[in-house]
């Protein structure tokens, strides 16, 4: 086992997320090789006291993966362990990340039914926050999950699954890491699969009368509006055949689109916006113009995800999907009024209801919405007006992004609520995978 304990006298190696705005310094870090040395980690951690938090690949911007106790890191536990040509089934380990999946399921002839827009994330980081992707037909990632194997506060292990331990299969699908540490996942996959990608620049209000059609018309539909003008950059992702033709980008192409433009001159814009805020609406118009028309088909992993290498701190609520044009509306005229600099397009995405207690889409049809900005860029109180918005709308937010709801509010959001906190008492009463995300969240 790999445990690192800060010298004596040195302070401990401080740990950041991706966008940088969260930090904390574990007392211990302990990357275990099999579930039988994690267990004994989280054994000793529990008995000495100290918190246990196991991290991804701190994608989240919310403090939800932070500790000062023991941080436990799956990165020797990665991989397929199993794969069933019948059921379509794969059973992976809780480190896998979803850019080492993808790849893997391919090679085995299989796919994810949906994706989000990278796969830097581990399949447990993923599913632990409810991440999720664009189609009204389609749910998250967690929606795929078919059993799990946790190692519990006592260090022991527990597996579940719709027949056994029911309960704790549904709250820990999107369990937020307050259960316990998810060592394997098992996930329903689907026959291997591409998408025929068409992206175009339309105006905001045309897309947003003809919302029903396109959504009814198109298996995934993604929308990134540019503040402070009226374009929006409109993907349609349909599903074709795994031998379906259809030609990828020719590699010029993907590099100008998604490495130069979206990327590297992306960041040098924005650091140019974070100088002069005065230039952020014509740089928008210009953003949002650059980002043309384009189309091309290919395997559904490499067009769901793209590279993001321009750090951004991001807020996405889930709102039901009947109020997106009002949401929508609502927040441009804000930003109209306000005029605040925001680099970042607003994103707008759509996905089915499912099952999962503490899953944004919980019984729910969700148009989600999500606000972005560039990382060394004040938002000029952006965000929070548009958690006042949302608020209106029974918004249900991502529990990775940011958003300062607590346990009273979210009680009123999720019907499930009480039966995930029953679970997390009865798993982990002495509250060892707590931390100060999960005591506002989730209550103490
Ligand atoms: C550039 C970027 C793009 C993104 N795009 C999307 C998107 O398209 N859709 C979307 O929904 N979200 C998106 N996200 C959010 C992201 O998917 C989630 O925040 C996700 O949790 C990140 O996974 P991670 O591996 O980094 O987990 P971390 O952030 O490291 O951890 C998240 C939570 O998972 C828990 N956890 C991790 N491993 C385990 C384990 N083995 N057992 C139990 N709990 C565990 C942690 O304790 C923590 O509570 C994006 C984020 C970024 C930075």
């Amino acid at each position: 086992m790999t445990t690192r304990t800060p010298r004596p006298g040195m302070p401990p190696a401080a740990w950041t997320n991706w966008a940088g705005n969260q930090t904390c310094h574990p007392a211990e870090v302990a990357a275990p090789r099999s579930t039988e040395e994690l267990a004994a980690v989280v054994r000793d951690a529990a008995q000495r006291g100290l918190g246990v938090k196991p991290v991804g690949t701190g994608h989240s911007f919310t403090a939800i993966a932070t500790t000062d106790g023991v941080q436990l890191r799956l990165d020797n536990l990665r991989g397929v362990l199993h794969a069933d040509a019948v059921t379509s089934r794969v059973r992976v380990l809780g480190g896998t990340p979803l850019h080492v999946l993808n790849p893997a399921l391919q090679a085995l002839g299989l796919a994810l039914p949906n994706l989000g827009d990278i796969d830097r994330q581990t399949i447990t980081g993923a599913i632990s926050t409810g991440t999720h992707g664009t189609g009204l037909r389609f749910q998250g990632i967690a929606s795929a999950v078919r059993g799990l194997t946790l190692v519990l506060a006592d260090g022991s292990v527990l597996t579940c699954s719709p027949d056994v331990e029911p309960e704790v299969f549904q709250a820990a699908r999107v369990g937020l890491g307050a259960l316990g540490v998810v060592t394997e996942v098992e996930l329903q996959c689907v026959p291997a699969f591409r998408l025929h990608a068409r992206e175009f620049g339309a105006d905001l209000h045309d897309v947003l009368d003809r919302l029903d059609d396109d959504l009814a018309a198109h298996d995934h539909v993604d929308m990134h509006w540019f503040p402070l003008t009226d374009r929006v950059l409109v993907k349609h992702n349909d599903r074709v055949g795994a031998e379906a033709q259809g030609d990828p980008l020719p590699g010029w192409r993907a590099w100008l689109d998604d490495d130069f433009l979206s990327n590297r001159l992306y960041e040098v814009t924005n650091r140019a916006a974070t100088r002069f805020p005065r230039i952020v609406p014509p740089l928008n118009t210009v953003s949002a113009r650059l980002l043309g028309a384009r189309e091309y088909t290919d395997d559904s992993w490499r067009v769901f995800v793209a590279e993001r290498a321009v750090r951004f701190r991001e807020s996405e609520y889930a709102v039901p999907r009947a109020h997106a044009r009002d949401v929508v509306l609502a927040v441009r005229d804000w930003v109209e009024r306000h005029r605040p600099p925001l680099t970042f397009p607003l994103e707008l995405r759509f996905t089915g209801a499912d099952d999962v207690w503490l899953s944004t889409g919980y019984e729910r049809e969700n148009a989600y919405i999500a606000m972005h900005q560039y990382h060394r860029m004040d938002d000029a109180g952006a965000f929070a007006a548009f958690e006042e918005i949302v608020g209106e709308h029974e918004g249900r937010p991502h529990w990775g992004k940011l958003h300062t709801l607590d346990a009273e509010r979210l009680q009123r959001l999720y019907p499930r609520f009480d039966e995930f906190r029953a679970v997390r008492d009865r798993l982990d009463p002495g509250r060892v995978f707590a931390n100060d995300y999960l005591r506002r969240v989730l209550g103490d």
